[in-house]
């Protein structure tokens, strides 16, 4: 049976209710490796009743239960992370070194933080006479971009999981058979039938199909701006809960007593990471005025050391970018680049030498750029990065929270508490001091048109709770 044939609904492989179909594309290759089905309304239709049915007995479990459901889903997961790295080597175009570090190990360590999480929560706290009581929200559409699937699978299902929320999952028509995958790890873990289902489909027929349905009580997005913007005015006549993970334009301040060799080299090699496909990336480098050459040279030699090229060899740090219209868009941005001034360090418009077949793009290094360009206000989703000169502390700040995004943003100093002050001035759901790494145990998501809502952690399991006062409860 080929999975990308199929749905998973109420516990069962089922065959779609139409007959749309997508061809899969190795982004390395061009090449077709297969088709997938993508659903429409009546497939959404058929996994939301699978969901509504399973809620009233799953939305009973208790912590213990629901814990050892979790325990199980890290078990048969492990038991696949071979076979989950080959897939997203070949939908998303990640290096292998990447997807074995980062994308499979990710996408696990989420339910492994919403076990711990769920182990140490408090569903049921006196207030007074009564009692508040924490309850799941009910059946959950899950909508989630291409760019690190399994990482946002683990973002969105496993707290609803801990929850006792009830979940229909609607991934990228992009990258779709890391989540079919996905699919078959939740049957084997023996998760109730109905609990979990999967229908796959693009944005505008199974994506609106979920997200403006009566009978989904809250509808959780990843993706970019525009989507999350349609799925909230879709979801507006229902009035489920919207929760929204969108688009990015990070800024990393290098102050001037920051360690430029280390900082400006992280700073870039993050800014490329899954090829610069990363929603949080620090994209915009701010660097003082007078230390621009210093950092230009930095930023160079770390981009022509980038090694681009076929994502199944273990000596790649940069893979293609996910498809042919991602190509052309970051293209036209580069070119937008050069048209509006920008000063082209290193890289640019074109294939790297030597790579004429696969959505490869040259690691590119902007500088000179001003807070008006194109460049510096919109997300080019590939590995380009802006370097920004400030003339001072305030001034960077000022350019820093110049974006209509607000997801993340880097400060780099020696003096800790400089660096706090800073932060504590950027208006952005995490700060990263130093280059502290991600952490799935604290709170993620945006400010302004970066999202609404909160993931990971605590903070994510109570984004799937309703809030409950029992009144006279204590007597
Ligand atoms: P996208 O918005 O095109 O698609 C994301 C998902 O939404 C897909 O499953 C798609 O089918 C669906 N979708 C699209 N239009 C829809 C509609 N009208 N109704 C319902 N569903 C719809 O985004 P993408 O290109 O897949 O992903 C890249 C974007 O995602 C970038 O902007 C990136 O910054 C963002 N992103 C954000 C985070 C975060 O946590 N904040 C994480 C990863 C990616």
């Amino acid at each position: 049976m080929s999975l990308a044939s199929k749905f998973y609904v109420g516990g069962q492989w089922v065959d779609p209710i139409g007959r749309v179909t997508r061809p899969l594309i190795n982004p390395a290759t061009e090449a077709a490796y297969g088709e997938a089905a993508m659903g429409g309304a009546a497939d959404i239709d058929r996994a939301v009743a699978a969901a509504r049915s399973a809620f009233p007995t799953f939305s009973r479990t208790s912590r213990d239960q629901r814990i050892e459901l979790l325990d199980r889903i890290v078990a048969a997961y492990a038991r696949h992370e071979d076979e989950l790295a080959q897939i997203i080597v070949q939908e998303v175009g990640a290096p292998i070194k990447i997807a074995k570090r980062l994308h499979v190990p990710l996408g696990r360590l989420h339910f492994e933080i919403a076990r711990d999480t769920l182990a140490a929560f408090e569903f049921d706290a006196p207030h007074g006479a009564a009692r508040v009581v924490l309850e799941p929200i009910g059946v959950c559409g899950l909508i989630i971009a291409w760019n690190w699937p399994l990482l946002l699978i683990g973002a969105k299902v496993a707290p609803a999981i801990a929850a006792g929320c009830t979940i229909v999952l609607k991934p990228s028509e992009t990258a779709p058979m890391s989540s079919l995958k996905f699919a078959e790890i939740m049957h084997e873990a023996g998760v109730p039938p109905g609990v979990f289902n999967l229908v796959n489909g693009d944005g505008p027929s199974a994506g609106h199909a979920l997200s403006s349905h009566p009978d989904v009580d809250m509808v959780s997005f990843t993706g970019s701006t525009r989507g999350g913007v349609a799925v909230a005015k879709a979801a507006a006549d229902s009035v489920k809960r919207v929760h929204q993970e969108l688009g990015g334009k990070s800024a990393n301040i290098m102050l001037d007593d920051a360690d430029f060799p280390k900082a400006v080299r992280a700073g870039v090699l993050s800014c490329y990471s899954n090829a610069g496909q990363t929603c949080a990336a620090p994209t915009r480098m701010l660097a003082p005025q007078d230390r621009l050459a210093e950092v230009e040279e930095i930023a160079r030699a770390t981009a022509e050391a980038m090694v681009v090229g076929d994502p199944a060899d273990e000596a790649t740090t940069l893979g293609p970018l996910i498809n042919a219209a991602q190509y052309e868009r970051v293209q036209g941005y580069l070119e937008k680049g050069l048209a509006e001034g920008a000063r082209l360090v290193t890289g640019g418009p074109g294939r790297p030498p030597g790579l004429n077949c696969g959505y490869y793009c040259r690691p590119t290094v902007f500088s000179e750029v001003t807070p008006e360009m194109t460049i510096a206000r919109e997300e080019i989703f590939g590995p380009a990065l802006c370097i920004i000169p400030y003339r001072d502390e305030a001034h960077a700040i000022e350019i820093a929270n110049a974006t209509a995004y607000g997801l993340a943003a880097y400060v780099q100093s020696k003096d800790l508490t400089r660096a706090n002050a800073v932060a504590e001035q950027l208006r952005a759901g995490s700060v990263h001091i130093n280059g502290a790494a991600l952490d799935l145990a604290l709170p993620f998501g945006g400010y302004r048109q970066s999202g609404n809502g909160r993931e990971h952690g605590r903070w994510g399991l109570e984004e799937y709770l309703e809030t409950k006062a029992i009144l006279g409860a204590r007597g």
